[in-house]
């Protein structure tokens, strides 16, 4: 490693050391920035225009902020520094909204809005999500910026105000700006690692969609005594229509729900990924989901079925009545290579063909509302940013080809047309969207040393940057 290098990560440490990371943390967390709760809008835009514009703008950044066409949308910021147009371009993304602080069901009293330090753990709203993982982010780059006294490349960083609540407009947003936030790759961070000690690389997401299967047999509820026995019992409909879709092991069994086809690659990179139930006491199943598949296998590289909420009758005080109606709510998490057009057409012919023609399908109109994106880690970018990685922590990072959880990731890899690469600096139990919400110091150590490692590498790519990357063996 390089001494100029080094030094970058050191002095990326000492703004976590001398204070200057959390005091930025602070400022930002305390902006109660809750996107789902009415009349936040003032609280998005002091955001963007009091804790992100002008730190953007001492490290020698250009800010424009931008009102957000949807109407439910909060705005967006994009800062960007160019440096000259035959050196790459980085974008990285982030989103200063954060769910209801919950205040008064935080342990020990602590404060949503208030950064609380005990021990290794940073508390506060947004810490982990998304607020500190930017910060790191930021940090990092004015860590270059004090060190080279210029990137060396070319940075784009959008804030969006809206993820917590399926970034309405951001897909607009992207479209509209294609030339502003055009760049050669995304490196961006966002949601936990693979496991606390493993640094992590996400290259893709699964998608999601969601569905209902109704049985609305009749106008009323009936007695159950005067009524029972001759009358169908939507419930139990549901139940065996549930019966043919997946089977009493977890097993998919609408060959259209599932993946086409899976590359090697994405078995290959899945190989010794760890899983880490973090502070939960669950385990998973081993005799439920597809069969022969390991678990990293089952939750990066195969589709799963959940029944997410049934509904009949009264659950909490049953009648003694024949509901006249029952619901089932599902979900479907789906890899790429998943026909998602075919899911409920295909549903559709399979009721039929077994007899469950009453049996309705009610999903919404925007349906999948995430569409799964993935790369293969022998991308260029890929395997610069795995070297770097290594590099800065002495390991190579874990591999996912997609998370198995949904973003709009799709946004970036197919509107803006890069491939998308996530380096996540927070872990399976930071209580995201809960009470305590915290990062933990050696993970906010790390991700500052990581990303300072990989802006300053991206300095030395050059005017020949492709050339170089593909050289990469
Ligand atoms: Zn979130």
């Amino acid at each position: 490693m390089s001494n100029q290098r080094a030094a970058a990560i050191e002095r990326a440490r000492s703004y976590l050391n001398d204070g200057q990371f959390l005091k930025y943390l602070g400022q930002r967390v305390s902006v109660k920035t809750q996107s789902s709760v009415a009349g936040s809008l003032p609280d998005l835009n002091y955001y963007l225009d009091q804790t992100i514009a002008p730190d953007f703008r001492l490290i020698g950044f250009d800010t424009q902020t931008f009102a957000n066409e949807a109407a439910d949308g909060g705005p967006f910021l994009v800062a960007s520094r160019i440096e000259g147009e035959d050196l790459p371009t980085i974008f990285c993304y982030g989103h200063g909204d954060v769910v209801p602080g919950m205040e008064g069901a935080w342990s020990e009293g602590r404060d949503p809005w208030t950064v609380t330090i005990e021990g290794d753990r940073i508390y506060g709203r947004g810490t982990a999500d998304n607020k500190g993982q930017h910060t790191i982010n930021m940090t990092a780059l004015e860590a270059v910026l004090a060190e080279r006294g210029e990137l060396g490349f070319n940075m784009k960083f959008l804030v969006e105000t809206s993820e917590e609540t399926g970034s309405p407009g951001l897909r607009e947003f992207c479209q509209a700006k294609k030339d502003l936030l055009a760049a050669d790759v995304l490196i961006a961070s966002d949601g936990p690692r693979v496991a606390v000690d493993t640094p992590t690389m996400v290259l893709g997401v699964r998608g999601a969609m969601e569905f209902s299967l109704v049985a609305d047999l009749r106008q009323e509820d009936h007695h159950s005594g005067n009524w029972g026995g001759i009358l169908v019992d939507p419930s139990v409909l549901l139940s065996y229509a549930l019966s043919t879709i997946i089977s009493r092991e977890g097993r998919i069994l609408i060959p259209e729900w599932l993946p086409k086809s899976v590359p090697d690659y994405v078995k290959d990179t899945l190989v010794g990924c760890p899983f880490d139930p973090g502070e939960s006491a669950d385990m998973p199943d081993h005799e439920w989901g597809e069969p022969g598949l390991s678990i990293a296998e089952r939750l990066y590289a195969w589709n799963s079925f959940s029944v997410l909420a049934m509904e009949a009758g009264e659950p909490t005080n049953p009648q003694n009545a024949i509901p006249k109606r029952a619901a089932l709510h599902c979900g479907l998490r789906f890899i790429v290579g998943t026909e998602t057009d075919k899911v409920l057409p295909a549903l559709r012919a399979h009721l039929d063909k077994h007899g469950f023609d009453m049996i309705k399908i009610e999903a919404p109109a925007d349906s999948p509302a995430y569409q799964a994106s993935r790369h293969d880690p022998n991308l260029p970018w890929v395997k610069w940013a795995g070297r770097s990685i290594k590099a800065t922590m002495g390991r190579a990072p874990q591999i996912l080809p997609n998370a198995a959880g949904s973003l709009p990731n799709d946004i970036f890899c197919d509107v803006l047309d890069m491939p998308t690469l996530w380096v996540p600096h927070s872990y399976n139990s930071c209580g995201q969207h809960a009470p305590d919400e915290h990062l933990l110091m050696p993970l906010v150590e790390e991700g500052l040393a990581m990303m300072t490692g990989i802006f300053w590498d991206a300095g030395e790519l050059g005017g020949d940057f492709e050339g170089k990357l593909a050289a990469i063996g």
